[in-house]
């Protein structure tokens, strides 16, 4: 079905959790729109995505205790992908169920993930004097920056702050001299140091850890000075401040870069982006005006658009929307998740493909 945005209205952010910091910085316009449509997305986002909400959530579950044995591991794990696949039906994204059929590795991040219940199941919670503490809030004084810590580890003279990821933690940069070497994302370290503030405006002491744990249970250290973090957490302050003035203001800017957007979900809500798209054609989605649509013997149906002066050619959609599509004839159609063909401005839809008017 043909969707459609209508008119957006903007809402003041009240508040940015640290998880969320980074990709707003890069675009805060992104966050605009994920207030204004109430973080309900506007495109499917990977299956990939979808099943990493399951691995955090059981990795939560282990932590706080509430997944102790084998048995609650499956039954629970089973649980969370039933639910997700229900509401992904619900959604109307049913391509996606069974996850266990779209998703990469899901056997294998299923196993990896057992290893941590292994883990806690050895170590009793409270141990020594140390106490665990899962998904707990804190938020600023001023309840500008708040979100929940996966882990806090605290003895009496140290505390770490343990964030859990189901991606990859680190990626690849240059250095100096034009060496490839692996670190820790700039985004991930942000967001702890962030916890790291939060923590201390709180507790009146900086945690002595900051760590990332990823699904094979690596532990990668983050290090920290309690000066970066007040600044970070000024700059998040700031940031929030100035993202809410656009609104009143009614001057918006954005940040349309392929890294930015490719993984954006509100691209169709998006004008920085559709006018970007009419001159990079790095993306898998376009825009144009609707010039012809075609109805081929074997039932497959084609869409040309025109954008400026390229004419783009879109292939594959089933025979059953042409009626939809012929409908839509010089009209402003924005098409998103394509498949793109080998030849220039060709592209084909795919069962994820999205049509906005
Ligand atoms: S599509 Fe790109 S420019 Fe537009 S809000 Fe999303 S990230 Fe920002």
């Amino acid at each position: 079905m043909m969707k459609n945005i209508g008119k957006i209205s903007f809402k003041e952010i009240k508040r940015i959790s640290p998880s969320q910091f980074y990709s707003m910085k890069n675009c805060a316009y992104k966050s605009l729109l994920a207030a204004a449509f109430e973080n309900k997305p506007l495109l499917p986002i990977s299956p990939n995505a979808y099943f990493g909400t399951v691995l955090h959530k059981m990795l939560e579950l282990i932590a706080n205790g509430v997944v102790q044995s084998e048995n609650d591991f499956n039954r629970m794990f089973d649980e969370q992908v039933k639910a997700i696949e229900k509401s992904l039906q619900q959604q109307g994204y049913s391509f996606y169920v069974p996850l266990q059929k779209n998703v990469r590795d899901f056997g294998m991040k299923k196993i990896l993930l057992k290893k941590h219940l292994r883990a806690v199941s050895e170590q009793p919670l409270k141990s020594g004097g140390v106490k665990y503490h899962s998904e707990k809030w804190f938020e600023s004084k001023d309840k500008l920056i708040g979100g929940k810590i996966d882990l806090l580890i605290e003895n009496r003279d140290e505390t770490e702050v343990v964030d859990f990821k189901t991606g990859a933690i680190t990626e690849d940069v240059l250095d100096d001299a034009g060496e490839v070497f692996s670190e820790v994302k700039e985004g991930y370290k942000e967001q702890l140091k962030l916890y790291a503030y939060l923590y201390f405006e709180n507790m009146g002491k900086f945690p002595t850890h900051l760590s990332l744990v990823d699904l094979a249970k690596q532990k990668f250290t983050v290090e920290f000075s309690q000066s970066e973090c007040s600044a970070i957490y000024e700059e998040a302050k700031r940031l929030l401040h100035s993202t809410n003035e656009s609104i009143k203001k009614g001057i918006f800017a954005a940040n349309p870069t392929e890294a930015n957007c490719k993984y954006c979900l509100y691209r169709p809500a998006c004008s920085f982006f559709l006018k970007h798209i009419g001159m990079d054609y790095s993306f898998n989605d376009v825009s144009g005006l609707v010039r012809n649509v075609v109805r081929y013997q074997n039932g497959n149906v084609s869409v040309f658009l025109q954008n400026g002066g390229k004419q783009i050619t879109v292939t594959s959609f089933p025979s059953e929307k042409f009626d939809e599509l012929n409908d839509t004839r010089n009209k402003q159609l924005s098409i998103y998740n394509l498949r793109k063909e080998a030849t220039g401005f060709v592209y084909s839809a795919t069962k994820t493909t999205m049509i906005y008017e």
